[in-house]
């Protein structure tokens, strides 16, 4: 369960069913729902706020996000860090301070998307609704499809989708129990991609992780394709792949 991490729960919603929504600033919840909530950010959504900030990646690490462990995978998860009062550190009165680069769990909701690996990768749309949501009371019809080219959310699910490999790795057995060298693996090759890129950037790293030098020259000068890059360099250190 990529997106979230979590067990999910909610009304399933079919392709193509017909829901009614719409949030707005004109609603009285409006912000509201930027609280509260231990919010995941997956490796492309740091590097959208990455970008959205205009900040290196260890310092969107060290403001905002904070470390867990997945209870069921073990796999190490980032979450939003909340203010004193349980809000968001990125929203503001007149709505997300960040909003162009929000993170994938943000845009999705009021729905949540669940997956299995593939191919093809299945997924699953749930409707997420609190009495407190006035959207789900809009005149606003939208299918899942509608929600997820309205939202942006294209190229967020297919960054998430190319992870899926490593998260359901077939050599992983259960709960995975992280070292602290494995978790800082974790982090260096899906997080932050300022120090990745520092040490793709090294000139013994094509041979000695077994990586083609164009891939990795292509790689320097595009962050999505680096992400690529650190995340099959963390498969052969955590799996022992390749090389
Ligand atoms: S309508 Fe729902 S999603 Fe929109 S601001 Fe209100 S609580 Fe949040
Ligand atoms: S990142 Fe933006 S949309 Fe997401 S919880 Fe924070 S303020 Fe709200």
């Amino acid at each position: 369960m990529i997106e979230t991490g979590e067990q999910l729960a909610g009304q399933r919603l079919a392709p193509g069913q017909v829901f009614s929504f719409a949030c707005h600033p004109g609603l009285a919840c409006f912000n509201t729902c930027c609280a509260n909530k231990r919010l995941p950010v997956l490796p492309y959504d740091l590097l959208r706020l990455r970008r959205g900030l205009g900040l290196k990646s260890q310092e969107v690490l060290e403001r905002h996000l904070e470390l867990d462990l997945d209870p069921v995978s073990g796999w190490p998860v980032l979450r939003l860090k909340l203010d004193q009062e349980g809000r968001c550190p990125l929203v503001s009165p007149a709505g997300c301070a960040v909003y162009a680069h929000r993170p994938a769990a943000c845009r999705t909701y009021p729905l949540a998307r669940a997956v299995a690996p593939g191919p093809p990768v299945k997924e699953v749309f749930l409707r997420q609704e609190a009495p407190a949501c006035l959207g789900w009371q809009e005149d606003r019809p939208l299918t899942v499809g509608d929600w997820v080219a309205d939202q942006g959310l294209e190229p967020y699910q297919a960054a998430n989708d190319a992870l899926l490999g490593l998260f359901f790795h077939p050599r992983r057995r259960g709960r995975l129990e992280f070292q602290p060298a494995q978790i800082h693996a974790v982090i260096l090759g899906l997080y932050n991609l300022d120090l990745f890129r520092s040490l793709a950037g090294q000139a013994d790293f094509s041979p000695r992780f077994g990586f083609a030098p164009q891939r990795v020259q292509e790689a320097l000068a595009r962050d999505e394709d680096l992400l690529l890059l650190g995340r099959d360099w963390l498969e052969r250190q955590l799996f022992a792949v390749g090389g």
